[in-house]
C-alpha cells in the first residue's frame, strides 16, 4: 500500500477498527516532521529549508492527505503561530530569501504587499536603510566574492546596506545558497594590538561578541574569547 492509499484507508476507518500500531514504530507528528528539515539557527538569522524544492526556491513539504503538498515556509508560520494562512494571502519574506523557515521573518501578506515587495526588488535592489536590504543572486555572488577576495564584512555590510549579521548569513551559505558563489568561513585574520584595543572598547560599549565577529570577520566564540581575556 503507497503513502497516498495509507493515508485514505487511515481517514475514512475510525480510529477503534483500525489494528493497533506495531509496538516500537514510532509515528512522528507534524510538528515533528517538518521541524527536523529545517537548519534552525539563532533568532535572527536565516533558517533554511532542508527538504525538497518546489518552484521559486521555496522549500516544499507534504502537510496531509487533504493538505497535501504546501509551501515550506507558510508551514513553519502556521505552526509557530498556530495561524493557518488566510485564504487570499500570501506568506512573505521579510529576508527575500526563498527557502528561509524562520518564523521571525515571515508574515502573511496580501496580494498587493507581496507584489509591492517586487517592484521595490526591482527599482531599489540594495534597499539601503532598510532593515535587510533586498539583494539579487548576482548581488550575492558579489558580496561572497568580495569577501573571500579579502574585503571586510563591515565595509560591504555598509556598502549593500545589510546588516553584518545578514552579511554573514550570505558568506556561510545560511542563505541565498543556491546563487552560487564561494561560501564558508574566511581564515582567521590577524588582529593588530589596535584592533584587539577597539574590539574589547565596543564590547565593552555594548557591542555583542556576535556582531563584533562579523564586523572583524572572525567566529563568535573567537571575539567572545578575546573580549573576555581583558575583562
Ligand atoms: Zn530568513
Ligand atoms: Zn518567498
Amino acid at each position: 500500500m503507497c503513502r497516498n492509499h495509507y493515508q485514505q484507508w487511515r481517514l475514512s476507518t475510525p480510529k477503534d477498527q483500525r489494528p493497533p500500531a506495531r509496538p516500537g514504530a514510532s509515528r512522528l507528528s507534524i510538528d515533528e516532521r517538518f521541524w527536523q528539515r529545517v537548519q534552525k539557527g539563532g533568532s535572527d538569522e536565516c533558517w533554511p529549508w532542508l527538504g525538497a524544492h518546489g518552484g521559486y526556491g521555496h522549500g516544499m513539504f507534504w502537510f496531509s492527505a487533504e493538505r497535501k503538498r504546501e509551501s515550506a515556509h507558510a508551514i513553519a508560520l502556521e505552526l509557530a503561530t498556530g495561524i493557518r494562512r488566510p485564504a487570499g494571502m500570501y506568506c512573505c519574506h521579510r529576508c527575500d530569501n526563498p527557502p528561509c523557515c524562520n518564523p521571525a521573518h515571515l508574515y502573511y501578506g496580501t496580494p498587493r504587499q507581496n507584489g509591492a515587495d517586487m517592484v521595490g526588488r526591482a527599482r531599489n535592489p540594495r534597499g539601503v536603510g532598510k532593515h535587510n536590504a533586498l539583494l539579487s543572486e548576482a548581488q550575492v555572488v558579489e558580496i561572497r566574492t568580495r569577501y573571500f577576495a579579502g574585503e571586510t564584512a563591515a565595509a560591504l555590510a555598509a556598502e549593500f546596506g545589510i546588516r553584518p549579521g545578514h552579511l554573514s548569513n550570505i558568506t556561510r551559505g545560511r542563505m541565498w545558497k543556491y546563487a552560487g558563489g564561494p561560501v564558508g568561513i574566511k581564515r582567521v585574520p590577524k588582529l593588530s594590538q589596535a584592533q584587539r584595543a577597539e574590539m574589547r572598547a565596543r564590547r565593552a560599549a555594548g557591542a555583542s561578541a556576535k556582531e563584533l565577529a562579523a564586523v572583524y570577520g572572525i567566529s563568535p566564540s573567537y571575539a567572545r574569547n578575546l573580549t573576555r581575556r581583558a575583562a
